[in-house]
């Protein structure tokens, strides 16, 4: 069973979690997506709204798990038999802090490899807080999140 693991924030999830996901669950046995427990952060979204979000967006995907972790990715991947990491990349900007993410996670847990995807040209301007701003400006996201969590998503971003 290849188990890989797609880690993130997700707050909110969007079509470029969702074009990530979708393409992950085709390449893996199992997929794993976890919401990172950051505490640093102020999220709009608790952790466990998040995940229930993820949820209803990947019903459709079997092979689909969602679940959350705090602490080294490394450690979650190993208790979970992971084999990789997946992550997508937007624009070369991205790169850079993944690639230092990934040289230090292979030093310190070697049989985990990262597997990158490209964003899908239709994707590549999207992320979380980008469709908070929109939102907050009164703007339509409906393109841009899952269609079944959209009113979820805009009821809480314009009553924030
Ligand atoms: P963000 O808050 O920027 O949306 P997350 O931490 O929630 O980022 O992202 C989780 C994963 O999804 C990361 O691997 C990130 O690179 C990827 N991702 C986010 N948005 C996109 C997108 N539009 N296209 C491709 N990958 C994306």
């Amino acid at each position: 069973m290849r188990i890989a693991i797609c880690p993130g924030s997700f707050d909110p999830v969007t079509m470029g979690h969702m074009d990530i996901i979708a393409r992950a669950s085709g390449l893996f046995d199992k997929v794993i997506v976890a919401v990172l427990c950051n505490k640093e952060k102020n999220p709009c979204f608790t952790v466990e709204e998040r995940m229930e979000l993820l949820r209803q967006a990947t019903a459709e995907y079997d092979n689909v798990e969602i679940d959350s972790f705090q602490g080294l990715l490394v450690d979650y991947a190993r208790e979970k038999g992971a084999v990789a990491v997946v992550k997508g990349l937007r624009a070369v900007s991205d790169f850079e802090y993944e690639f230092q993410m990934s040289m230090i996670n292979k030093k310190l847990y070697p049989e985990l490899e990262t597997v990158y995807l490209n964003t899908s040209q239709e994707y590549m301007y999207l992320s979380s807080s980008v469709i908070k701003q929109i939102s907050s400006f009164g703007g339509d996201i409906s393109l841009f999140v899952p269609a079944c969590v959209h009113d979820k998503i805009v009821d809480r971003l314009t009553n924030m």
